[in-house]
């Protein structure tokens, strides 16, 4: 009899265990991938994703058929999709890597015992992380809240599975159910093309995976702890969207900066600095796996009564790169026009929507969730709650950002700004970071009209910054 492998977050053949499970079985397999908006509800792919999943898909598959197999789309509800084509097909086992949200695992043991009434097998593997997030635990045995004590933990491990090998054959089944055609799913952009800036940025697939990995390792990597904070040099891996979708395993990840690291490739301090954000992926998996309602409520209670305003104007200049503060204009276009920002970028533009804005985190995690191409459930939702400061080991709420000095700090020269924000690029420096300063004569020099050609500011930062910390006071 067939077997099935359901592919969700792990578009790759290399490290990719439930693949294994299934090859080994020594049954024919077929590969079966299901888009179920319906049972992801508000976490249903956003657009930016729907882009990438569309050439990730069309990689996988050419992989796919290079090795025997063949590959099923269908669209619809995957409690109902995965059991009903089981059946179809007479399969004796169902194959699959293991998911963490709550959504996700609901639907996963559901399907799991519709199967078992059926006599078909269904195994789960883990292939989407270091470590289980009940593997790593406090020392009486509770997940952890906060991330300093979680590496330490981590870090105390053996360290995680050894590899596997790349699947090299996968041998299809003779006769084939029906699938969708990829294109009718829609998943690309129309007109306007809003994914232009997308395509000369990103190679979706396993292959554009492992060739930024071996690039990113062959020029920065070393460099990483020193660089990761400049979104100017723009040395960080890139790896994020390839992370989400599986086509690249965080185990891979780190055996290779492992590996460099004790062959001395890698300084001992940049390599660790990198496997701790690895951590922080796991750590934010470990939080949203033990606390579900964090998609949307904050983890800590007493901010479930913080006032924030419903500004739609202010809401919209910053989506669009509109506030007249360059450094968060220039990570808000990143973001719209690669699908991608820098981390430094993200806390700075996630503060300023909080904190000077006033606005709701969960309106940032939105726009983030469609605009992001490596937008994931876990790392984002974690992330806006520790800038909003009501999430595990927050930055404390009352440490507030100051959007020019982290630019003068992180973008000294202003080339980032200058990148996304092209109508300030004749700017001198000294005024690249705060344009309000610079005199009629300057600003008319390098072609700028402010409130015309670039925004005035739209809130006053130490004004906000005070109405910031009173709205605090009251939910202390
Ligand atoms: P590198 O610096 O090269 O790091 C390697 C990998 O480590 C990343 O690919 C990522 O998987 C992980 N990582 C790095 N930093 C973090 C972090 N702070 N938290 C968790 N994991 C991390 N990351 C996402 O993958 N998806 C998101 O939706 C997301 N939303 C974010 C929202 C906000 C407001 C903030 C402040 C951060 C968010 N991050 C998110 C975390 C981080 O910004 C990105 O992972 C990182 O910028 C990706 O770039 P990179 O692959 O070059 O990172």
């Amino acid at each position: 009899d067939p077997v099935i492998l359901w592919l969700r977050e792990d578009l790759r053949f290399d490290d990719n265990p439930a693949m294994r499970e299934a090859a080994a079985s020594g049954a024919p397999v077929l590969c079966l991938y299901v888009l179920d908006d319906a049972t992801a509800g508000d976490f249903a792919m956003g657009a930016a994703q729907r882009w990438w999943l569309h050439h990730s898909l069309c990689a996988f598959k050419e992989d796919l058929e290079t090795r025997g197999g063949a590959l099923i789309l269908r669209r619809g509800k995957e409690t109902e999709i995965v059991p009903a084509l089981a059946k179809e097909i007479k399969a004796s086992h169902v194959f699959w890597n293991r998911r963490y949200m709550k959504w996700q695992t609901d639907p996963d043991t559901e399907i799991k015992s519709a199967l078992q009434d059926m006599g078909i097998k269904g195994i789960s593997c883990n292939g989407r992380l270091l470590y289980e997030p009940w593997e790593i635990e406090t020392k009486s045995g509770d997940p952890y809240k906060v991330y300093t004590p979680y590496w330490k933990s981590l870090q105390q491990k053996e360290g995680p599975r050894a590899a596997l090998p790349r699947t090299d054959k996968l041998n299809a089944p003779p006769s084939l159910p029906s699938t969708d055609r990829l294109d009718d799913w829609n998943l690309l952009p129309r007109s306007p093309n809003w994914a232009e800036g997308f395509e000369p940025v990103w190679t979706p697939g396993e292959k554009g995976a492992r060739a930024r990995l071996r690039a990113w390792l062959d020029t920065d990597a070393a460099s990483y702890d020193d660089c990761r904070n400049r979104p100017d040099q723009d040395r960080t891996s890139r790896l994020s969207p390839h992370l989400h979708f599986g086509e690249i395993s965080p185990v891979v990840l780190w055996h290779s900066v492992s590996d460099a690291m004790e062959a001395g490739d890698i300084p001992k301090d940049q390599g660790t600095s990198f496997l701790s954000e690895i951590a922080w992926r796991e750590f934010s998996y470990q939080l949203l796996y033990y606390h579900p309602t964090m998609r949307d409520q904050p983890l800590m209670e007493k901010f479930t009564d913080f006032e924030w305003d419903t500004d739609k104007k202010a809401l919209n200049a910053w989506q669009r790169g509109r506030t007249g503060y360059p450094i968060v204009d220039a990570g808000m276009r990143q973001l719209w026009t690669e699908g991608w920002m820098h981390n430094r970028v993200r806390m700075i533009v996630g503060s300023f929507l909080v904190k000077d804005l006033l606005l709701d985190w969960r309106d940032g995690m939105r726009w983030f969730w469609d605009c992001l191409v490596d937008a994931d459930p876990a790392n984002n939702t974690a992330s806006w709650q520790w800038i909003a400061g009501c999430g595990a080991d927050a930055a404390p709420f009352f440490r507030i950002f100051n959007p020019t000095t982290q630019s003068e700090k992180f973008d000294p020269d202003g080339a980032y700004i200058r990148r996304y924000v092209p109508e300030l690029r004749d700017l001198p420096t000294r005024f690249i970071h705060e344009p309000r300063k610079a005199s009629t004569a300057i600003l008319k020099d390098a072609g700028i009209v402010l409130g015309e050609t670039y925004p005035d500011p739209i809130v006053d930062h130490s004004d906000r910054r005070k109405q910031a910390l009173s709205r605090y006071e009251a939910i202390k």
